[in-house]
């Protein structure tokens, strides 16, 4: 296990780089040096006043084979959350309510959620973010 830091929550040169008993937090580049960490001993992850440094396991365990009957109910259940989600968004485009609306927007909002956790557990990966679709599509190419 090693320390890592979220560079975008860092507020600079405070107290991870006094704790830690290595000097595995100071280092040029901003990052943690996980070849001085010493197996995640967290003395900077609570000593952070932002929350900018967490641990990262050294190996992650196997995720359990898919059952294929569950993750065909999960994307019949995903396809009937999006199914749900066209007449939700169709109700709030269509209304003049402006309470009708909003409530049809959240529930659309909802839907999307449940039907992607569904598919997620599934076995899909979502392209939620432009850079993971672009890594999807090279990786369809290729
Ligand atoms: S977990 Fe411990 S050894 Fe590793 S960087 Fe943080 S304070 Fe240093
Ligand atoms: S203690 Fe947290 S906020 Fe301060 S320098 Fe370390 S990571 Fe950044």
């Amino acid at each position: 296990m090693y320390a890592s830091r979220n560079l975008s929550k860092c507020t600079k040169d405070c107290l991870c780089l006094f704790v830690c008993p290595t000097g595995a937090t100071n280092t040029e580049t901003g990052q943690i040096d996980s070849s001085r960490c010493l197996d995640g001993c967290r003395l900077c992850v609570d000593a952070c006043p932002s929350k900018a440094i967490f641990l990262v396991m050294d190996e992650y365990p196997e995720p359990a084979p898919k059952d294929a009957a569950s993750a065909s109910k999960m994307m019949d259940l995903c396809s009937s959350r999006f199914a749900q989600e066209k007449a939700a968004a169709a109700i709030a485009a269509s209304s003049d309510e402006p309470g009708l609306k909003k409530l049809t927007e959240a529930l659309r909002q909802s839907l999307r959620i449940t039907a992607e956790d569904c598919a997620r557990e599934a076995g899909f990966m979502l392209p939620q973010s432009e850079p993971v679709r672009a890594l999807m599509e090279e990786l369809e190419s290729s």
